[in-house]
């Protein structure tokens, strides 16, 4: 081999910073804080800050490769603590406070956590399993000296973490190491069995987002305000920690206020041009700005992923807000991006109809990433818009293995089953039709729960709905659509029945519409199937 002549810069997190630093020192980091009020803070002195953690956490003992935990908002502090703490070499493991105390325990107990940064909301969350964490040697509170709660009956010490920053010098030596070296570490939720941790290194993550930033991909400049909802413990937070100050974009964090009012009054004192955030928050959105007539005059885009964006949401955002919105899929073992909807050249000759059908799949991958749809014996499928299977990846930001498994999560070729099914047009355009768990077995026939959902919540009074298959003992399952209705509406099961029949055949349509007051969602805010299964799994027994 001949080698080539160029320098070689071994990945670490920390140089994105610190380029943010030098070549946009006053682009603000803007967070609504969980004290109250707006928080602003430029990337230099962001920087200083982060060097002053650094040499505080050194002064704790933290080493290479220990696991400090973090359980907060997006917010300015929770950011210095991912790049402190991978800068240094150690890993930084974001905790969901949603998740139920059972899984908190084990993810902490499981990734050895020697530390917690927690926002002081959480305290209560941490202080309820504290006597089931063994390892856990103290707590950093992500506040200042006059906001710490009385922390008198937590076991273990409680530092402040702007009292542990106060007297640190502003000079940080970065270790050099190697690009492979852990960074983060991030939890799934844990749909089935234990949660399994997916841990990303500085290669994965900054290759990452050096295609994050792209124009077909979440296309961030300099000129932009991005405003990041989704939260930094949900998949990485779509790897925008660190694709928004590589390019120097202005980021704003809406912390723990993500209701339709909040995040509008954010978005517009902060001039925002682009979001990002599963469709529940947009819903929230999109209602507030409706009952109050408002408009978003600076939002020029936003990306939508987590779950499918019903086509009711594309139309309420582009229609009455003239806000694009992009579909973005992806998964935490996927750091999270896997594809992006952005147009063709041939979208130009699609009716609006067409172009409907098209900006409702999931899109296409980026470089970085490569996609296949095989059947159960692994045969390639093909690219006909319709034919469905098991969708399998690779690329150098998807997971090996779950962190402290012995054996790989990849088949014998280096494919990771995504758990998703999908097909994928002539165009290269996937869409997923459902979670392999999720989909509906109807007397030999899957029924695509998503496709139902989306249609019935295009219905003018329904809030949110979950399709699922219930056991039925002629067709082996049946779908049942559970739904939460609009405030101050009464749609009737014959309306959202025949709502869904205008897209889909006879045979898919549910076999009844049942009513609850609240949805169950997730940690990560997307529609929890196994309590409504539980609720109606007997409700079509008699038929
Ligand atoms: P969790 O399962 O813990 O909520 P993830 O955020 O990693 O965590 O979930 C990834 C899954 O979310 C994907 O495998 C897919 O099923 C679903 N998903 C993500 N984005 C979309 C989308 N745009 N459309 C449909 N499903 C999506």
């Amino acid at each position: 081999m001949i080698q080539g002549n160029m320098q070689v810069e071994k990945f670490n997190l920390i140089s994105i910073m610190k380029h943010a630093a030098r070549w946009h020192p006053n682009v603000e980091v803007v967070t609504n804080t969980v004290e109250g009020g707006i928080h602003r803070i430029g990337y230099y002195a962001l920087y200083q800050r982060i060097k002053k953690l650094a040499n505080a956490l050194d002064r704790l003992g933290i080493k290479h490769g220990d696991v400090i935990g973090t359980m907060a908002w997006n917010s300015w502090r929770h950011l210095e603590c991912w790049y402190a703490i991978g800068g240094m070499g150690a890993v930084s493991h974001t905790l969901n406070p949603r998740l139920f105390p059972d899984q908190i325990d084990y993810i902490v107990n499981h990734a050895e956590n020697r530390f917690i940064c927690l926002d002081i909301t959480f305290l209560p969350v941490i202080a309820n399993v504290l006597d089931r964490l063994p390892k856990l040697e103290g707590l950093i509170l992500l506040t200042d000296r006059e906001h710490m709660p009385d922390t008198s009956h937590i076991s273990i010490p409680v530092l402040c973490y702007e009292d542990m920053l106060a007297d640190e010098p502003e000079d940080y030596d970065w270790p050099e190491f190697d690009e492979n070296a852990a960074s983060s570490l991030c939890y799934t939720s844990g749909t089935t069995g234990n949660p399994k941790g997916v841990l990303y290194s500085h290669r994965s993550n900054i290759i990452h987002a050096l295609t994050a930033g792209g124009a077909d991909v979440f296309n961030i400049t300099a000129q932009d305000s991005f405003l990041m909802i989704v939260p930094q413990f949900h998949a990485n937070s779509w790897g925008l920690s660190f694709g928004v100050p590589m390019v120097g974009a202005k980021l704003v964090m809406a912390g723990p206020h993500m209701d339709g009012k909040s995040v509008y009054e954010l978005a517009t004192a902060e001039k925002c041009t682009v979001s990002g955030a599963v469709p529940t928050v947009w819903t929230g959105l999109l209602d507030y700005l409706d009952a109050n007539q408002l408009k978003l005059p600076h939002l020029r885009e936003t990306f939508i992923g987590g779950s499918a964006v019903p086509r009711s949401m594309f139309e309420r955002f582009e229609r009455d807000y003239e806000v694009d919105v992009i579909q973005a899929w992806g998964m935490t073992e996927m750091s999270p991006l896997g594809t992006m909807n952005r147009p063709l050249p041939y979208w130009d000759d699609l009716s609006y109809e067409e172009r409907m059908q098209v900006r409702c799949k999931q899109g296409r991958p980026a470089f970085g990433v490569d996609m296949k749809i095989v059947d159960e014996d692994g045969n390639i499928l093909p690219h006909d818009g319709e034919t469905s299977g098991k969708l399998m990846v690779k690329g150098p930001w998807v997971i090996e293995r779950y962190y402290k498994a012995e054996q790989s999560a990849l088949d014998a070729e280096g494919w990771f089953d995504t758990g998703d099914v999908a097909n994928i047009d002539e165009h290269g355009n996937m869409q997923i039709t459902d979670r392999a768990k999720d989909v509906i077995k109807s007397g030999g026939e899957w029924i695509s729960s998503v496709d139902i959902e989306n249609t019935a919540v295009g219905h003018s009074e329904v809030q949110i709905a979950a399709c699922i298959g219930i056991a039925h003992k002629k067709w082996e399952e049946r779908p049942l659509l559970v739904v939460v209705k609009k405030e101050g509406m009464n749609p009737s099961k014959e309306s959202i029945i025949a709502k869904i029949a205008e897209e889909h055949a006879k045979w898919q349509l549910p076999d009844d519409v049942v009513f609850i007051e609240d949805m169950p969602l997730t940690a990560t805010g997307k529609i929890d199937k196994k309590p409504l299964r539980k609720m109606f799994g007997d409700h079509y027994k008699d038929l």
